[in-house]
């Protein structure tokens, strides 16, 4: 990182079940680090400033050819344009598959009501860009460990992300981006129990 970019930095720590959204410029990189390991992130993404163009997760897995993302991948928006591009990561599993925990899915797999969750940390962490829930996509699952085996059968596991771990990402277009701290406390998703995760925006747009 250069002495410029050191002065723009937005470093912050998500308490667990938080959320955070942002605006970023073509260039401009993210960094998402496990803090404690075993913590998931969801995230989401629109070209330009608006929600009208968003992330597409068909379209990010048939380009990229595979369901776990890692470096050199890229996350394509509805229109098949590059949003973000992955610079680099020392976590050996991130997933397309997963979807977000909402308190619907919940109520039908669980039995519980109103057990908050990605979906609606989305929709508040969105709301200053008029966003309901209808405008939220299916999102990226960082640190998830959502094997799917040649029989197709999928699961949810522990993650294997460690503290320290992260993701490093870069804004091919201006976008919004919006992180979901994964408050998901009924499945190994989170390893049992939701953790912190470290927000990171840097670097002068290009
Ligand atoms: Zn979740």
């Amino acid at each position: 990182m250069t002495e410029r970019d050191m002065a723009n930095v937005d470093e912050r720590v998500l308490p667990a079940r938080g959320f955070i959204a942002a605006e970023m410029q073509r260039g401009q990189r993210l960094r998402v680090t496990d803090l404690e390991g075993g913590q998931v992130g969801d995230l989401v993404a629109f070209a330009g400033h608006t929600l009208a163009e968003k992330l597409w997760i068909s379209n990010t897995i048939r380009l990229n050819k595979t369901i776990y993302l890692g470096a050199g991948h890229v996350l394509y928006s509805e229109l098949s344009r590059p949003l973000l591009s992955i610079l680099d990561t020392n976590c050996a599993r991130h997933t397309l598959l997963a979807g977000s925990c909402n308190a619907e899915i919940d109520k039908v797999r669980y039995g519980v009501d109103d057990h908050r969750g990605c979906v609606e940390n989305f929709v508040d962490a969105l709301r200053p860009w008029g966003a309901r829930r209808e405008d939220i996509p299916m999102s990226f699952n960082i640190f998830m460990n959502s094997p799917v085996q040649v029989d197709g059968s999928f699961s949810i596991e522990r993650p294997v992300s460690k503290a320290g771990d992260f993701i490093e990402l870069r804004a091919e277009v201006d976008l919004i981006v919006a992180l979901s701290n994964c408050p998901q406390d009924l499945n190994p998703c989170n390893a049992g129990a939701p953790k912190t995760l470290g927000w990171q925006l840097s670097g002068t747009p290009s």
